[in-house]
């Protein structure tokens, strides 16, 4: 039960006399605070040593709940614990731990009032069954595991194996009826691999959504095409289809068309669309003509006034 607990923890409980200490290198406390252990108490951990109490540093061995405030409390939560002596089996001390759950609650809940729960745990040794007895305070939270619930190896329990090394028919039964478990088992993970693979032709899966999203757009542009081919729905009434009579009314009238209009607003189009600024390779001409202008106008000008004069 407490094969979990850490290596620290178990060093930490002053019991433990390390390879490297020797009686020149100080006390066991001070060389084990100097190699980073908690012995962090300083005096406070031999205070009650006349009551035959230590102050340790105590690891919770498994889950527990409190139960006062009902809080779960993990598996190598630590606590600041007295140890105390209190009788013996057989050759064994039986040691007993006691501490404070150190859960923050409302004052109504608390044991005396405070921000802390403060129920007062009590854990003994229990070497007759190779546990801990929770004399006060805890309970033990009850975790069941079970093999085929994980779906994980199932080990042979000591009392199959000592039936399974007495009785040859047991082990006969047992060995038979692994086989076929296995056989099953085997069956079913081909059956497992054969769908993986079928879901792993990452290509063809490929191919088929290429395939069938290509055709989905040759189609919409089809659409799309003969939408715009259509024009805009000015009619509501769908047109008669073409007649011959239609057409040669058609020709016989004579439309009066005014061609020098035409021609007229051709050229003022052309001029409006003009660019107003002109390209700079032009520019050259541009001044150069306008210059010219200017010129021609100044003779005008005083052709005018000498006519006048
Ligand atoms: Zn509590």
């Amino acid at each position: 039960m407490t094969k979990d607990i850490s290596l620290k923890a178990a060093c930490a409980d002053s019991f433990y006399y390390p390879q490297e200490w020797a009686p020149s290198k100080g006390s066991l406390d001070s060389f084990q605070r100097r190699r980073g252990f908690e012995h962090h108490f300083g005096k406070q951990r031999t205070k009650n040593l006349s009551k035959g109490v230590l102050l340790i540093r105590f690891e919770m061995p498994f889950t527990v709940q409190c139960l006062r405030c009902q809080h779960y409390i993990r598996q190598g939560t630590r606590y600041n614990a007295d140890k105390k002596k209190v009788g013996m089996y057989f050759s064994t001390p039986l040691y007993e731990f006691a501490m404070n759950c150190g859960n923050i609650v409302h004052p109504a809940r608390s044991a005396n009032g405070t921000a802390h729960c403060n129920q007062r745990f009590v854990i003994r040794t229990d070497p007759k069954n190779d546990d801990y007895e929770l004399a006060e305070g805890l309970r033990r939270k009850v975790e069941v595991w079970d093999s085929q619930d994980s779906e994980t190896l199932e080990l042979v329990d000591p009392e199959t194996r000592r039936r399974m090394d007495t009785d040859p028919m047991f082990r006969v039964e047992k060995t038979l009826r692994d086989r076929q478990k296995e056989k099953s088992n085997k069956e079913r993970l081909a059956d497992l691999q054969d769908l993986q693979a079928d879901r792993e032709d990452a290509y063809g899966w490929n191919c088929v959504l290429r395939k069938s999203n290509r055709l989905r757009r040759k189609e919409e542009k089809r659409k799309e095409e003969e939408e715009r081919r259509k024009g805009k729905p000015n009619f509501v009434v769908p047109l008669a289809p073409p007649d011959d009579e239609d057409m040669q009314k058609a020709q016989q009238v004579a439309f009066l068309t005014d061609h020098d209009k035409i021609e007229v607003a051709v050229r003022r189009s052309t001029l409006r669309a003009r660019p107003v600024l002109k390209p700079a390779d032009d520019n050259a001409a541009a001044i150069a003509g306008l210059v010219a202008k200017r010129k021609r106008l100044q003779q005008h000008s005083r052709m005018v006034r000498a006519r006048v004069r």
